[in-house]
């Protein structure tokens, strides 16, 4: 048997989080650099600073990350003589500022602690970075960069972010459950696999309950306890998943028709400029349930998708039934389906899409 291990990164959850900073950064040294996004740095900068004033801790520079989560961007930070002196990184904003520090991270073998300032995505708790290239276009993944040695999820920040980065992100967040528990359906999988799965449940659940208040208290700006369920959920328990998903197998478990069905659509000239990936990942779950000829969870989700504003139907999110058609082959070679429990036909996937026009 070979040795391995399993990290899970922690976090501080609330409207005061930045105040644990010293308390758990200080092993790593005592000069940290900020890097983030324009915005997330001005929402942040001044709870950062209040947080280390009094302590060992000393917040060298606020550096933005550039203009997209590429080498060449990292490239730039990773010879700036102050983050060279850095002991430690700070990674503040969305996902595409927190993969550039962890990037910079990952090369200049640093620590490094996350502040997400949206609830969007999981890149504040993952070891996956997602790469592009400074022209916007996907260039890869970088897997296994260690994790954050904890994440510090600011409530009131992320209350007053535009509500559009929560309303995405919930879409893409319920999708890691359909999409891992159906891609290891039947299965016995070993301990990180198996709990990687069971807990993808929880990617789901606290969206349907609280995800209706969440969002109207983003609009309002109030930090909830509703917000707060949604948000842990979307930036924490989806990290958990995918690194326990995909430790040693890759991303075998880690998607399904919901994501094929977004990056076939890509191939359409102006959709991915026109849509946002976690709307239709979301609408995709719908495809995928009927599929999968769940109809209690199908009825389910569609009309929590409703009550959300959610699309439920390819006319909702510009699409014709010819124009799926055409993207078929790309969907079916898509490396998000190659590990199904059963073999998905064209057939199949546009007789589930006939009832989704
Ligand atoms: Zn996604």
């Amino acid at each position: 048997m070979t040795n391995y291990s399993i990290i899970i990164p922690s976090y501080t959850v609330g409207p005061e989080a930045y105040k644990e900073i010293p308390r758990r950064c200080a092993h790593c040294g005592t000069n940290a650099v900020v890097i983030g996004g324009q915005k997330a740095m001005a929402a942040a900068k001044e709870k950062l600073l209040a947080a280390v004033a009094d302590s060992p801790l000393t917040i060298t520079d606020f550096l933005l990350y550039g203009t997209e989560a590429a080498y060449e961007c990292a490239a730039v930070l990773e010879e700036n003589p102050v983050v060279q002196a850095a002991d430690m990184i700070f990674a503040v904003g969305g996902g595409k500022a927190t993969d550039t520090a962890k990037l910079v991270a990952l090369h200049l073998e640093k620590p490094y602690f996350t502040f997400p300032t949206i609830a969007s995505n999981c890149a504040a708790s993952s070891s996956v970075a997602i790469i592009y290239n400074p022209d916007g276009t996907f260039r890869e993944f970088v897997h296994f960069l260690d994790s954050a040695g904890h994440v510090f999820v600011d409530t009131d920040i992320i209350a007053h972010a535009p509500c559009e980065y929560l309303w995405a992100g919930i879409g893409d967040t319920y999708a890691k459950y359909y999409e891992v528990s159906i891609s290891a359906r039947n299965e016995t999988l070993e301990h990180f696999l198996a709990m990687g799965v069971m807990m993808s449940r929880m990617c789901l659940e606290p969206l349907v309950n609280f995800g209706e208040k969440a969002i109207a208290d983003n609009r309002a700006g109030i930090a909830s306890y509703e917000l707060e369920q949604c948000a842990l959920t979307i930036i924490i328990t989806t990290g958990w998943v995918s690194m326990l998903v995909t430790r040693r197998h890759n991303m075998l478990y880690n998607g399904g028709v919901a994501h094929a069905l977004f990056y076939a659509l890509c191939n359409l000239p102006g959709f991915d400029e026109t849509h946002i990936h976690g709307v239709v990942v979301g609408f995709g779950c719908l495809l995928q349930l009927v599929i999968d000829g769940d109809e209690e969870e199908y009825n389910r989700l569609r009309d929590f998708n409703k009550r959300i504003c959610l699309p439920v139907t390819f006319t909702e999110i510009g699409i014709t039934l010819d124009q799926l058609e055409s993207v078929l082959d790309s969907l079916l070679a898509d490396e998000d389906v190659e590990h199904y429990p059963y073999q998905l036909t064209k057939e199949m996937i546009m007789k589930a899409a006939a009832r989704l026009v």
